[in-house]
């Protein structure tokens, strides 16, 4: 049975930016780490989207970023500039291949196609299991999510953020370059939180995403008529070119994964609920949690010791809440933050870096009376 110091499971984000991190810290020099994924990572399965404050880790591979935002509620739309934030995006395919060079260029991280079956942490190390083949490893870190890992239990609501997006190609030039649709509430709610996402790479070519924040997924076509709505209600055209397709279920909820984690087993990236639960955004998240995870490591405590609660899970509660008693008016959780604090703030808050008075400041934009009744309902 092959024998490793660490086994990471899954080379998605969480994954290879764990890979990342060990191969930029001389304490791993020495350890033999296995990485298996079920993929090849060969496609651009994905686009990712932050905001950050100047320059950051990633800029050598972003491949378009925004100056300004655009929000539209039902009453109010404004375009925002978000100096000294940047919405930057990058391409998932990016994202592999770099970080795969560097891996390839490395003695002690191996990479196995594999399909993992089980994983079992037996108390001296953990057992991962594919077809035909078993690996022991000291520690394993796993990025299998499975939304059963959230909706086995009912004390806390799970919703998703759920999307489809076309990356269209238009006959004319109809998109700012400079700016990112961030939310566009505009559309019909139909009972539910629903907005358009636009992220514009050319006058003529941009990602357009219908994006939900509800409990259940829509048939497919359900996304793809708004979207071509949208195209020709909001954008005035009906003559474009669908180039690409990506879709996507990201849990948002306040359940705690910490259960799930073992002396030798941690859980990272969605399944370790590092997805933001009010927002679903997890790529910088993820990026901020793994410098964090690779301290603990070298302290050699047990991985389920590390907790990244802190009270920026009890807003999220509160919000979840609201959200999930009346889906259907969502939207003016949005309009009425936007309308009424700046893009800044709101950023500096969902990146949990906010300060306890700005807190209260950002709170106090939301609408007032769901909030207090959700935090009656928690108290009592
Ligand atoms: C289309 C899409 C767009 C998104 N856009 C954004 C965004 O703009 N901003 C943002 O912050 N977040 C975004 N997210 C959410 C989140 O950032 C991503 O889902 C991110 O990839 C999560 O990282 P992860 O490592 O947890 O999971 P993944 O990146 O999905 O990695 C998990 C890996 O595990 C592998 N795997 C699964 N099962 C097995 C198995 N049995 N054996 C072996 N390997 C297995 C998978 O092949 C995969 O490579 C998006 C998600 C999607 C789906």
């Amino acid at each position: 049975m092959a024998n490793y110091d660490y086994i990471i499971i899954g080379a998605g984000a969480a994954g290879l930016m764990l890979a990342d991190a060990i191969l930029k810290d001389s304490f791993f020099d020495n350890k033999s780490i296995l990485l298996l994924d079920k993929d090849a990572k060969q496609t651009n399965d994905r686009t990712w989207c932050f905001w950050e404050k100047g320059e950051g880790q990633f800029d050598s591979l972003i491949y378009k970023s925004w100056n300004h935002v655009y929000f539209a509620g039902k009453k109010f739309s404004k375009r925002y500039a978000i100096k000294p934030y940047t919405y930057k995006m990058i391409r998932g395919i990016d994202f592999y291949n770099s970080i795969f060079q560097k891996i390839e260029a490395s003695s002690n991280i191996t990479f196995k196609n594999v399909e993992v079956t089980a994983i079992e942490d037996n108390g001296q190390n953990v057992v991962v299991s594919s077809e035909g083949q078993t690996f022991l490893g000291q520690q394993a870190f796993n990025s299998i999510f499975d939304y059963t890992m959230a909706t086995h239990q009912q004390k806390y609501p799970v919703l998703q953020q759920h999307f489809i997006g076309w990356v269209v190609k238009t006959d004319e030039p109809i998109f700012d370059i400079d700016q990112a649709t961030y939310m566009d509430f505009s559309i019909e709610q139909k009972g539910n939180t629903r907005f358009m996402y636009v992220l514009p790479y050319a006058a003529d070519r941009a990602l357009i995403e219908c994006t939900l924040f509800s409990e259940d997924l829509l048939q497919k076509e359900e996304y793809e008529i708004a979207i071509k709505s949208y195209l020709a209600n909001n954008l005035s055209t009906t003559h474009f070119e669908i180039e690409e397709t990506e879709m996507g279920s990201i849990p948002m909820t306040c359940y705690d994964f910490q259960e799930h984690h073992t002396q030798n087993i941690r859980y990272i990236g969605t399944a370790g609920g590092w997805a933001k639960p009010s927002t679903g955004y997890t790529f910088a998240s993820t990026a901020r949690k793994i410098p964090v995870l690779i301290e603990h490591i070298k302290t050699k405590k047990p991985l389920h010791e590390l907790s990244f609660k802190n009270r920026f899970w009890f807003y999220d509660l509160l919000f979840l809440d609201v959200l999930h008693k009346d889906n259907a008016h969502g939207y003016r959780i949005f309009e009425n933050l936007f309308k009424n604090r700046s893009p800044q703030l709101i950023f500096k808050f969902l990146d949990e870096q906010t300060s306890v008075w700005e807190d209260v400041k950002y709170i106090w934009g939301c609408p007032k009376i769901p909030f207090i009744k959700a935090l009656f309902r928690y108290l009592f």
